[in-house]
């Protein structure tokens, strides 16, 4: 069955989707699921971007199924890597999603990151930060979208070129190969298709240096955008040969 693996229910701070209206879409799409509310302990306002995993789990364990698993997304930053591997040890989540959130402690939705700094040192930064954070969060299932910063980055283009960023961006994807960290596809971007085509040299390079599982997320907080861009994950699977999964007691399961 095909998962869309990142949807961010009521749990997460910027989402009211309720689980039940979720499951309702994924099953008219015919597809499933994986919850993955937010925990960024390091995000400045408090008591934001964090939720009560044991309400979580109350809440919500009732429906897991062969078509919904409980997952978590973890905003990655070496400041709390004890905290936050501490939640990978301490619940049963089927499936954690690690993130790079933040540059140099600065949220890449903040506008102030970009100010006064040209593209390739924030660019580089980020890829950084990424390797730093893999290593010290090693336990994550998958690598969360490696364009976040293109989302909102205010450059004039603010796709990565791959040729530009080749050396960081290899030792991010040997990082993860050799850990078995699975890599996302995230659907947020896909519509466009100059961002589907700045991607696969990515992805193709994964496959080189010897990846192969990709999972596929739609980091829906509305239930409109849940399964969006699909057809143009598998484009991308197929073009790189890689094997979509999502990913079932921390464990791959092949579509
Ligand atoms: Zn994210
Ligand atoms: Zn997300």
């Amino acid at each position: 069955m095909i998962f869309d693996s990142h949807v961010h229910t009521e749990f997460s701070t910027d989402s009211k989707l309720k689980l039940e209206e979720a499951l309702k879409t994924a099953g008219d799409l015919g597809i499933g699921i994986i919850s993955t509310d937010h925990i960024d302990l390091n995000y400045p306002e408090k008591d934001k971007f964090i939720f009560d995993i044991d309400e979580y789990f109350n809440k919500y364990y009732k429906y897991r199924s062969d078509k919904y698993f409980l997952g978590v997304e973890i905003g990655m930053t070496d400041e709390f890597s004890k905290e936050n591997r501490n939640i990978s040890e301490k619940y049963d989540f089927d499936y954690i999603i690690g993130s790079i959130h933040f540059v140099d402690g600065i949220d890449i939705f903040d506008k102030e990151l970009y100010k006064d700094r040209d593209k390739k040192y924030v660019y580089e930064r980020y890829f950084q930060n990424m390797i730093e954070c893999i290593k010290t969060h090693e336990y994550i299932n998958s690598l969360a979208h490696i364009d976040y910063i293109c989302r909102y980055a205010s450059y004039k283009n603010t796709e990565i070129n791959y040729n530009e960023y080749s050396d960081l961006i290899d030792e991010v994807l040997r990082l993860i190969v050799s850990r078995e960290i699975a890599f996302e596809i995230n659907l947020r971007r896909l519509s466009n298709m100059a961002a589907v085509e700045n991607l696969i040299p990515i992805y193709k390079r994964y496959k080189e240096i010897g990846g192969s599982l990709v999972t596929i997320g739609s980091d829906s907080h509305n239930s409109e955008s849940i399964g969006l861009n699909l057809k143009a994950a598998f484009y991308i699977a197929e073009k790189c040969k890689l094997k979509p999964v999502y990913y079932k007691n921390r464990k791959p399961e092949y579509f």
